[in-house]
């Protein structure tokens, strides 16, 4: 056998054990809600479309409209001829949105933080990440060549020790977190960090993939925090906001910065037209409709008073488990009582603490809430 086939055999092999190796399951996504899996039909508490845009007839209407009238795909990337006029429209909602004055979009939010990161800090300039940020974060890092620090999770008081001692040997800083953490549903402190940042003159990125469309009346986790200052925001259009694509909103003269020399940015091709006006209109329906944003915390904090548990602070509940094969059986049980609830385990997430990640969607029945609620009560005793 050739090197590379007994590479990847024998990888695969020991991951298998560890019970980490990784299927693909085809679904169908019915209606943003139920899905088909293996001929089952199932409701999902694993998808992150909270407000149920992915399937919503305005959003679906928009983007069928936009292939019609420029095609399905950008042709190039935005600095050559992909920037179709659908993209600035979008940038402006974006920046109104968090109230910044500009915005840049990205084919996704991972493609967002591996380019902007390493525009901002290089070798010489540190990094300081939350432990549990997400992975594209640490891609960033790693991209940026920036020594790279872990913040211990939500410590302001560590990050206020670490700049004491570290800010005065290098150029420049970026801190880094989620404003809400993707497979833990709590939110990081921004007002805190914020002031520690302004006091040593670092600069604070937080992505708000999971905040935007469902915290304070949409408009996502930073202005849940009043007077938090966040110079960078950036977060994800395929989450709540229901389609592809990522953005980072700051103001006028890093946006002009971060078009010229994010390589992510210049080096792939811009996002298609039908995702840009697929955002649009899920943008206008989250401006207009700040009940319905308000839907999946709502659903969430149902499930976790029913339950005993912390009170959500996200539309994300985490139920840890421990080990992923305890998961993976978690998971099939309820399974077989129609739910989908996909297990999360390492690397994704700590070793130990492998979970089901429950996502509350705004289209969630009360009644099915309540019935997960029970099938979840004998998973927590054991
Ligand atoms: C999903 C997610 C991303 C990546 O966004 P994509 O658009 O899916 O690439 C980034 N950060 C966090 C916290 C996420 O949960």
């Amino acid at each position: 056998m050739n090197s590379l086939q007994s590479f990847a055999e024998g990888k695969l092999a020991a991951l298998e054990t560890r019970s980490l190796r990784r299927t693909l399951a085809p679904t169908h996504r019915v209606d943003g809600l139920w899905v088909e899996r293996d001929g089952q039909r199932l409701l999902s508490f694993s998808c992150n479309d909270y407000l149920g845009l992915s399937h919503h007839p305005a959003v679906k209407a928009a983007a069928a409209q936009a292939i019609e009238t420029y095609g399905v795909g950008s042709g190039a990337s935005r600095l050559v001829t992909g920037d179709h006029p659908l993209m600035s429209a979008l940038e402006g909602r974006l920046a109104d949105l968090k109230g910044t004055e500009a915005a840049c979009v990205f084919g996704s939010g991972y493609l967002t933080n591996a380019g902007v990161i390493p525009t901002l800090v290089g070798p010489g300039d540190l990094l300081i990440a939350d432990e549990l940020a997400h992975a594209c974060i640490w891609a960033g890092g790693r991209l940026s060549g920036a020594e790279t620090l872990r913040l211990r999770h939500n410590d302001v008081g560590h990050l206020e020790e670490i700049l004491t001692t570290r800010r005065g040997e290098v150029r420049r800083v970026l801190v880094a977190t989620d404003g809400v953490f993707s497979m833990d549903g709590d939110l990081a402190p921004l007002d805190r960090l914020s002031a520690v940042c302004r006091a040593h003159d670092a600069w604070l990125l937080s992505d708000d993939a999971h905040g935007i469309g469902v915290l304070a009346d949409g408009r996502g986790s930073a202005h849940v925090f009043p007077g938090a200052d966040i110079p960078l925001q950036m977060g994800t259009l395929s989450k709540a906001v229901g389609g592809y694509g990522g953005y980072l909103c700051a103001s006028r003269a890093v946006i002009d910065l971060i078009k010229t020399r994010a390589r992510t940015f210049v080096y792939s091709t811009g996002l298609p037209p039908a995702s840009a006006a697929a955002a649009i209109a899920a943008l206008d329906i989250i401006a207009r409709d700040p009940a319905l944003c308000a839907l999946p915390l709502t659903k969430a904090q149902a499930f976790t008073s029913a339950l005993g548990l912390p009170a959500a602070q996200s539309a994300i509940v985490p139920v840890v488990i421990g080990e992923a094969d305890a998961a993976l059986a978690a998971s099939r049980r309820l399974r077989e009582q129609g739910f989908l609830v996909v297990p999360i385990r390492p690397p994704t997430v700590p070793e130990g603490t492998a979970r089901l990640r429950i996502a509350f969607s705004a289209a969630h029945p009360d009644d099915q809430v309540a019935r997960l609620a029970a099938a979840v009560r004998p998973l927590l005793a054991a």
